[in-house]
């Protein structure tokens, strides 16, 4: 479109003769809804001077929509029983239904929607418990008022547009693109201009876009209302149209207003109800489909159980991802613990853990042994073979010391070609008998480099803690390790491949 004649918004309402101007009726209608001092007495008399209006009205008040209790059969009582601000809602709804002139809005079309909408946002302000559920009702029946003044004042153009456009949305589109804005933007305008409360006219210019959450959106009672009624009203009509999850009804009433799965069928089973006494009052058809609601609800419920559903995956990927990092962390953190070559704790590690079994056996009291195990020549080894056949062999002794420990015992390389085990809850003379053993399996295995067999014998150091403090005891892990290196020591010279127990009289 060429933009030297791309009409303006203040233009377009400029041209005052070919917008719809309220009917005279409506227009004291609106006047009495400002006036504060206004009464059933006042909106009586402006209805009163239609016949056709005040027959609507009585109708109105006689049907199901408006709880009865008796008979009404004149206006001021009709008046009296719908209330003032129901009275004028239903006035100006009836006085705003477009005159079925030629052109390219078909209008049975756009009263159906606007009538659909307008009852949708009165269900959904009464689930909601919005305020305002009379203005909801109002501002969504004028939500495309707009559509109006654009065909009005661009019947060419507006022609293409509603040719080329097959649902709501995309007349929405089509019109953004050949003017710059949408029937929303007029519609607001032209409702400002007529005075109409700024809540409702704001509300009819965020109809098709509306972006707000929790109780923001709760705030914006109306234009939420709004906002969902054209929604609801366009999947009322075509249910095949529009599928596209985003623009789903049930998707964004949870979004705006946390509508659930049973809210939103409580709000079309309500439609449903209330549609057919609409009908009847605005004699339109409104009904279109026996199953429109069964295959709404449905829909509602397929939306939010996916939305729950992909809600819940998120969850559980989160935990998966937090789970991941946290295994990865620990793994980290054992590897920090574990001696590279033999897959052994490290001496870091088994100082931390020696300091909490100490503590453990003081607090049970129970023993706990301390094993120092140093190979015998082993730099012999390496000199004769090479490192990394002292390599293996070191693998191959450390697998074994962890292969004879139990789950609740220490296997810690200490350094080089020194071990130490740690026996929590083993006295003394068990402990002995577990080394013993140990140091003979050790000696009992015979390793293989380049076609020689070699054996390595260990020499032994036993420290066992009561789990008792006093005077004649060891007062902490130090201690006790200090202890076990000692006897170890005596072993080495003793002449080695034996377990030797630290006698205090050592000292
Ligand atoms: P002793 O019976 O008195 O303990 O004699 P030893 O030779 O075992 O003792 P010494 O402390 O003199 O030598 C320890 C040797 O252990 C020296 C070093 O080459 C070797 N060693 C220490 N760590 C490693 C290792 O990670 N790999 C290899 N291959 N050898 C190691
Ligand atoms: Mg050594
Ligand atoms: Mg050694």
């Amino acid at each position: 479109m060429d933009l030297d004649v791309a009409p303006t918004l203040a233009g377009m309402l400029g041209q005052v003769n070919k917008l719809p101007t309220l009917p005279a009726v409506a227009l004291r209608v609106l006047e009495l809804g400002e006036d504060p001092y206004a009464g059933v007495g006042e909106i009586t008399e402006v209805v009163a001077n239609d016949p056709v209006l005040s027959a609507k009205l009585l109708k109105a008040a006689n049907s199901p929509l408006y709880a009865m209790r008796r008979q009404v059969d004149n206006l001021r009582q009709a008046i009296s029983v719908l209330g003032f601000n129901a009275a004028l809602t239903l006035a100006l709804s009836f006085s705003l239904a477009p005159e079925s002139d030629a052109g390219p809005l078909d209008k049975l079309a756009y009263w159906r929607r606007s009538l659909l909408a307008a009852v949708a946002a009165r269900v959904i302000a009464e689930e909601g418990q919005l305020k305002e559920a009379s203005k909801c009702f109002v501002g969504a029946l004028l939500q495309d008022i707009g559509m109006l003044v654009l065909e009005k004042a661009h019947s060419d153009l507006y022609t293409d547009i509603l040719a080329a456009s097959d649902n709501h949305l995309a007349v929405v589109q089509a019109e953004r693109q050949a003017f710059g804005f949408d029937h929303a933007a007029v519609g607001a305008a032209l409702l400002e201009s007529w005075r109409l409360p700024e809540c409702a006219w704001r509300a009819v210019a965020s109809s098709h876009q509306l972006t707000l959450s929790g109780e923001a959106a709760r705030e914006a009672g109306i234009a939420c209302c709004v906002h969902l009624s054209g929604i609801l009203a366009d999947r009322w009509i075509q249910p095949e149209q529009s599928q596209a999850l985003d623009i789903c009804f049930a998707e964004r009433a949870k979004t705006l207003l946390g509508f659930d799965e049973e809210a939103c069928t409580a709000i079309i089973v309500r439609m449903e109800e209330l549609l057919p006494h609409y009908s009847s009052l605005f004699e339109v058809d409104l009904i279109l489909n026996a199953d429109r609601a069964t295959h709404l609800i449905e829909e509602a419920r397929e939306v939010l159980v996916l939305r729950n559903l992909r809600s819940l995956q998120e969850t559980s990927e989160y935990k998966l991802r937090s789970e991941m990092l946290e295994s990865r962390n620990r793994q980290l953190e054992e590897r920090s613990y574990i001696d590279p070559l033999t897959g052994l704790l490290n001496r870091a590690r088994l100082n931390q853990m020696l300091e909490q079994e100490f503590h453990a056996a003081v607090a049970g009291g129970w023993p706990l042994s301390l094993g120092f195990v140093d190979l015998d020549q082993f730099k012999r080894i390496n000199d004769t073979y090479g490192h990394q056949v002292g390599d293996k062999v070191l693998i191959s002794i450390s697998r074994l010391l962890q292969a004879q420990v139990r789950q609740a015992d220490i296997a810690a390389r200490y350094g080089g070609e020194e071990f130490v085990l740690v026996f929590p809850g083993t006295e003394e003379n068990k402990a002995f008998e577990l080394l013993e053993r140990l140091r003979r399996g050790v000696a009992a295995e015979v390793h293989h480099a380049d076609g020689t067999e070699i054996v390595v014998t260990t020499s032994l150091g036993l420290a066992t803690f009561s789990g008792h403090l006093g005077d004649s005891e060891f007062s902490s892990p130090e201690e006790l390790i200090r202890a076990a290196d000692r006897a170890l020591y005596a072993a080495k010279r003793e002449g080695r491949n034996r377990t030797v127990v630290y006698r205090r009289a050592e000292d």
